[in-house]
């Protein structure tokens, strides 16, 4: 595997790949690498030629308040897991090669981006569309792969793809899980045991919702009240939000009649922890 530090080697080495009539798949991604980001890996693997992960822990989808610093980085061990997976190059930049002193444009997808997470956290999506359109423009892949946990990111995704006519197919890999249903995270090393026990919780709420959603009463008010009352119960859960709404537009719904995502967000002690279901 080749570890590419530079925008120009990058950019060199993916429109010599085009020249070739090679397939480029890539991975974005900001480390601390688990199972959840290797299935978008291999997803990539089965069916492109070339596979480009990147590592980049993006400032500028960080607000103030939350830790930049703190973000977990363990290049080694990322890089042996992605050598393990033949991952064909590593695309790691700084953050001055990314955002030099007199970066100025933004990517904004508006409304999308001023719900849910985004009400949450200010600015995140801005960050998260800036970033992946300059790493699209690197390495112009035929095919990029993001993971359902992070549901509100992929629709944002695909609205800038639209919006902007990018010839790139965006991929939805489903979310992995550990073996009592915790949705993989780089975050979860912040859980001590208690918190991690807790956590659980979310995705039992997410199938309560889906237990809930085959009874008689299908109005998304009552099933939210009925998730809100369940975490109640575990003290370290604090909830963000709940919402269900259309998997396509992210419009709310009100009634369950067709295909719907409940969408969850909650600090569990510090961590704040997202997850997703559709129903
Ligand atoms: P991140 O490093 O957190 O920015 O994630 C990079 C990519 O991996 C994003 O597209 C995430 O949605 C995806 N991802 C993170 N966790 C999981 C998971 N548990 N299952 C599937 N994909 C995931």
């Amino acid at each position: 595997m080749d570890i590419i530090f530079d925008v120009k080697k990058i950019q060199k080495i993916t429109y010599e790949l085009c020249k070739k009539g090679k397939t480029i798949g890539f991975v974005p991604t900001m480390g601390a690498l688990h199972e959840g980001h290797l299935k978008l890996v291999k997803a990539s693997k089965e069916k492109n030629d070339v596979t480009i992960v990147s590592i980049f822990v993006n400032p500028l989808q960080f607000s103030p308040i939350e830790d930049l610093i703190k973000y977990p980085r363990p290049f080694e061990q990322d890089k042996k897991l992605l050598e393990n997976e033949r991952v064909d190059y590593l695309f790691y930049p700084n953050a001055k090669i990314i955002y030099p002193a007199d970066f100025q444009t933004y990517v904004s997808v508006k409304n999308l981006s001023n719900i849910f997470e985004g009400k949450s956290r200010p600015g995140h999506f801005t960050g998260v569309a800036t970033v992946v359109l300059k790493l699209f423009n690197f390495i112009k892949p035929d095919d990029a792969y993001f993971g359902q946990k992070d549901f509100q990111q992929c629709a944002v995704i695909k609205q800038m793809v639209r919006d902007l006519n990018l010839p790139i197919n965006i991929n939805v890999v489903p979310t992995v899980r550990d073996k009592d249903g915790l949705a993989l995270s780089s975050r979860n090393i912040f859980l001590n045991r208690q918190e991690k026990f807790e956590a659980f919780a979310l995705y039992q709420s997410l199938l309560l919702a889906r237990k809930l959603i085959s009874g008689k009463n299908k109005s998304t008010e009552f099933i939210k009240a009925k998730i809100k009352n369940f975490l109640q119960k575990y003290k370290h859960v604090r909830l963000d939000y709940i919402e269900i709404c259309n998997p396509e537009n992210l419009s709310p719904v009100k009634v369950i009649s067709k295909k719907a995502v409940i969408l969850i967000a909650a600090h569990v002690g510090k961590t704040r922890l997202i997850d997703n279901l559709v129903l």
